[in-house]
């Protein structure tokens, strides 16, 4: 896709309006928003170096075992057209003889999301007086230039845009065991390698590091890959991802939560969930009815108990609000029964390669444990602190003082109200947005999409009015 019908070569030539950095979900929102509300003329960049739109790390999975973990009827891109994915399946007839409803609550295969987006963008392009150039390009750093920014692409080229949005998205966190960044190539797969780990199965036991969501994408990729060999699941704390469950909404008024302490809203969503229970009612729809309050509660809450709360509470609120469907999590209990799959609440010491096999050791409570493995899956997840972050444009921006950590060292300090990113000073820049992820340390819900369908909708709107508000 590499530009539109009505991009002629001189406007190539010139300074964008809109460079959007990222074609993932955030990304190609973006840019379907902004072709979608532009009424006069707007250039677009959309730079993404994968062959694919839309993708990410998400939804790059082929695999129709790799389902999304919220129903479709939330999935919408659109904030102002909620049932828009829905629709596109049942135009694309995916689920052929299930009704609407049916379509509307199923947990879908995470395929059809990106091939959503994809269609959307490609109907946008047609319509309306924006232009969009997709640039394959991975964008290495960024400078102010006079009245634009500079963008140093890959290649070694560079390109100028009035406005940018930073749409780069999760950040994969290194695999944290010594001694496994030497191993052989066939022996370590990413989780987010959807083919790479499948090409792990067979008779060896193979080691996960990491026990959410992505450990579930690597578990299921496995044994649908034939894995008959028993598979070993390492974190610190054990904790697995919970189901989701169908029942009646929980009722109770979730506003008050927003005036307690940690500890007083912990208390309180316990008893919500035990008063639920007790009418019947699965403790899901307590954390359900608590899910559109997510910024607002983290905001609310002071820094010192944001901090306790990144402290000693994250791994549970995220078992509990990053659910898996309930089928998905039936396969995984079986797995567990039949003792295929286990797992360790371990501290992880080393891997070594001898004599054929890895070595993997550490200290299970408080004991040494020494497991021999066939292969190593990192699936330690997003990568949040600031330090950690590895793409090569983050750092240059920190680096050079364009921007700086967010709060508690999460992601990037963007302003909450408009997105704006800000510089070392705490400046923020009328021309940078920043979308997703490195957003959490100030909003912490920023990952979903969610969030991201009204931020990139928010992002899109400002550039198209700053492009009219600059027209002669
Ligand atoms: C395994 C998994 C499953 C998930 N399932 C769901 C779900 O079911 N429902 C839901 O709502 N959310 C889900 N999420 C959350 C998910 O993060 C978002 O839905 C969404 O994929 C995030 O999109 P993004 O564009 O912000 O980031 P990403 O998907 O990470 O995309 C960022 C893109 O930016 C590109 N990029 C990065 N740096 C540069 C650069 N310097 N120059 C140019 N391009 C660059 C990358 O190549 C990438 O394509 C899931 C997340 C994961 C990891």
């Amino acid at each position: 896709m590499p530009y539109n019908r009505r991009m002629t070569d001189t406007a190539i030539q010139q300074d964008a309006d809109l460079a959007i950095i990222g074609g993932g979900a955030a990304g190609v929102m973006t840019a379907l928003q902004a072709l979608r509300h532009a009424t006069q003329p707007l250039r677009v960049l959309l730079f993404e170096p994968a062959s694919a739109l839309g993708q990410g790390i998400a939804y790059a999975t082929p695999w129709p075992e790799h389902l999304l973990n919220v129903p479709a009827a939330r999935m919408s891109a659109l904030p102002a057209e909620p049932g828009d994915f829905v629709d596109y399946l049942m135009q694309a007839g995916a689920f052929a003889v299930e009704d609407r409803a049916a379509v509307g609550a199923r947990f879908v295969p995470r395929h059809y999301f990106a091939t959503y987006l994809q269609q959307r963008l490609a109907e946008a392009m047609d319509a309306g007086p924006a232009t969009l150039q997709v640039v394959p390009q991975a964008v290495l750093a960024m400078q102010r230039d006079d009245d634009a920014l500079c963008l140093r692409l890959a290649d070694g080229g560079r390109r100028r845009a009035r406005q940018v949005v930073l749409a780069t998205g999760n950040n994969v966190r290194s695999m944290p065991v010594p001694g496994a960044d030497v191993l052989a190539l066939d022996r370590v797969a990413e989780a987010w390698d959807y083919e790479g780990v499948r090409l792990l199965a067979g008779e060896r036991a193979v080691g996960i590091v990491g026990s959410g969501l992505s450990m579930v994408d690597s578990v299921l990729g496995l044994l649908h890959a034939g894995q008959t060999g028993a598979i070993h699941v390492y974190s610190r704390h054990g904790l697995m991802p919970l189901p989701h469950a169908h029942g009646q909404a929980a009722s109770y008024d979730p506003q008050p939560l927003l005036a307690m302490t940690l500890r007083q809203r912990l208390r309180a969503l316990r008893r919500h969930a035990r008063e639920a229970a007790a009418a019947g009612i699965p403790w899901q729809s307590v954390m359900e009815r608590i899910r559109p309050l997510g910024q607002a509660l983290w905001q609310s809450l002071g820094a010192a108990d944001q901090r306790r709360f990144l402290r000693h509470v994250v791994r549970q609120w995220d078992t509990h609000r990053h659910r898996i469907d309930a089928g998905v999590h039936a396969r995984l209990q079986a797995a567990l029964q039949s003792g295929q799959l286990q797992v360790h609440r371990a501290r992880l010491h080393g891997v070594v390669e001898a004599d054929g096999a890895l070595q993997l050791s550490g200290m299970v409570r408080g004991k040494a444990g020494h497991w021999p493995l066939g292969a190593l899956v990192n699936a330690t997840g997003l990568e949040t602190g600031s330090t950690g972050l590895r793409n090569p444009l983050l750092r240059q921006l920190l680096a050079q003082g364009m921007a700086r950590p967010g709060p508690h060292g999460l992601g990037l300090d963007v302003a909450v109200h408009d997105a704006r990113l800000c510089d070392a000073e705490g400046n923020p820049h009328a021309d940078i947005a920043v979308l997703g992820s490195l957003r959490i340390g100030s909003l912490w819900e920023t990952i979903a999409v969610p969030e991201l369908r009204q931020q990139a909708e928010y992002a899109a709107c400002h550039a198209v009015r700053e492009r009219q508000a600059a027209m002669p």
